[in-house]
């Protein structure tokens, strides 16, 4: 997979505000924030997109959605948050590296545009 933005976010050669590392994943905040809370979670493993996720990363893909959970609950966002995966062109992914959105800290409307 080419490099992208995220992947020198993940080697430290791009800065960003990171809320969470582990072996697996990294989290941090979105550059562009779309809501009080926007923080992007993103796996270490370089893979493109959801779609191009095999079964073979199922454990990696509920470890990122429980880090998700867990990174509101350490934001405080109590009343409720919104977790997004953009897969595609038509899905508006814009870095070909899988990440999801958490989006929180104020009232999102529904349907996305
Ligand atoms: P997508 O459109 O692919 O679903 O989301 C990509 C996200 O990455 C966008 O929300 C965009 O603001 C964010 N982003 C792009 N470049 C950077 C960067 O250099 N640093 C950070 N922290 N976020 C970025």
């Amino acid at each position: 997979m080419p490099e992208t933005i995220f992947s020198k976010i993940i080697d430290r050669t791009v800065p960003a505000k990171i809320v969470f590392e582990d072996d697996l994943c990294l989290a941090f905040h979105d550059i562009s924030p779309q809501a009080p809370v926007h923080v992007l979670v993103i796996p270490k493993k370089p893979i493109e997109s959801l779609a191009h996720a095999s079964g073979d990363d199922a454990g990696l893909l509920g470890h990122l959605l429980s880090t998700a959970s867990q990174i509101a609950r350490d934001l405080g966002l109590a009343e409720g948050y919104r977790v997004v995966i953009n897969t595609g062109s038509e899905g508006g992914q814009s870095v070909d590296h899988l990440h999801l959105h958490l989006l929180g800290g104020r009232s999102l409307s529904w349907p996305p545009g």
